[in-house]
């Protein structure tokens, strides 16, 4: 009999068993302005997004708070900014990732101090998210197995 991905133990499931495919992820690229940025993180309501390059390759993360602080003046947000920076001058370029075939553990290792952890194939090519909440859901399910 096969299991089904609900009733796998946490010991054999992998990343790609949980992870958001690239094409359900909200992502910028490199070139962006940060308006389109910030556009992207209200809309979507989510703290941060993955930057992407012109190739689909995983190029850093960008994140509300780091785009309001780069516009934040003395006394007020200086707005115009958002359309003179580009995604590239602000982002963290320097993110953790995963690939598809690291085992459960190694995907809560790595969202212990991050919301999300970027997957990326051996050539680096982005192929989605592991979020916490994947994590923390299988660990949920995992307690109450009978
Ligand atoms: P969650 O654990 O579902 O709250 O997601 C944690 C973080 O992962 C969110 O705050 C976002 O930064 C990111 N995230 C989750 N889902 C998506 C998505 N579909 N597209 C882009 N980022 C996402």
């Amino acid at each position: 009999m096969s299991m089904t991905q609900e009733d796998k133990f946490l010991d054999v499931l992998k990343v790609e068993d949980l992870m958001i495919s690239s094409e359900k992820v909200a992502h910028v690229q490199l070139n962006n302005p940060l308006e389109h940025a910030l556009l992207v993180l209200v809309k979507s309501g989510y703290f941060a997004v993955p930057v992407l390059d012109a190739s689909y390759k995983l190029a850093g993360s960008i994140s509300k708070t780091v785009i309001l602080d780069q516009i934040l003046g003395i006394d007020r947000f200086e707005v115009e900014r958002l359309s003179e920076l580009k995604v590239q001058d602000v982002m963290k370029d320097d993110v953790q990732s995963i690939r598809k075939d690291a085992s459960f553990i190694e995907g809560l290792k790595a969202v212990i101090d991050a919301p999300y952890v970027c997957v990326i194939d051996e050539d680096d090519y982005f192929d989605g998210i592991l979020t916490r909440r994947a994590i923390l859901k299988e660990v949920k399910k995992d307690y109450y197995r009978a």
